[in-house]
């Protein structure tokens, strides 16, 4: 097993859409970011990321390579999962904050998991995604924080394997 986790915070900006877990949620304010800066899937890859001992989001995609300006952040957490297979491992659950004075994220929490469940290939019960304010304290008012954490597992055929060689002891 493997744990990781991540953390992101991006400023608000007016002229872009707002995209958080991969779902575009109309509200006034988007965020500013060199990629679509979806504050949520950014927190995720790196907690994918870390639980794999990967070098970091900001590292593996830097803001000052072109080819991710307003790239969709669906592909850094694409990357990590193909990482992720490469191992042999499988997420076993996701769990994640938003935080965020505005807009109201009730009615979109489930659709988010259901976004990231799919993105991730793993049923939406196995993603959480928290809502939280910070009672209008800064930097709430200025933009979206995110928080993530993962659990890897051994995936199916190598946990077959573990449990054959733990027998045979
Ligand atoms: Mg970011």
């Amino acid at each position: 097993m493997r744990i990781g986790i991540g953390y992101d915070i991006h400023r608000f900006d007016g002229k872009r859409p707002l995209k958080l877990g991969g779902v575009t949620i109309p509200h006034a304010r988007g965020l500013a970011g060199h990629s679509d800066a979806d504050v949520l899937l950014h927190a995720l890859a790196d907690a994918l990321f870390g639980a794999l001992g990967e070098p970091d989001l900001g590292e593996q995609f830097p803001p000052s390579d072109p080819r991710w300006r307003n790239a969709d952040s669906r592909t850094f957490i694409k990357t990590a999962c193909a990482a992720m297979r490469r191992r042999g491992l499988a997420v076993g659950n996701v769990d994640t904050t938003v935080i965020a004075d505005a807009p109201k994220l009730t009615g979109y929490k489930r659709r988010m998991s259901r976004a990231i469940s799919a993105l991730l290939g793993v049923a939406p019960g196995q993603v959480s995604v928290k809502g939280k304010t910070t009672e209008g304290l800064a930097p709430g008012k200025a933009g979206i924080a995110a928080h993530a954490v993962v659990l890897l597992t051994a995936a199916q055929g190598s946990r077959l394997k573990a449990r054959g060689r733990s027998r045979g002891r």
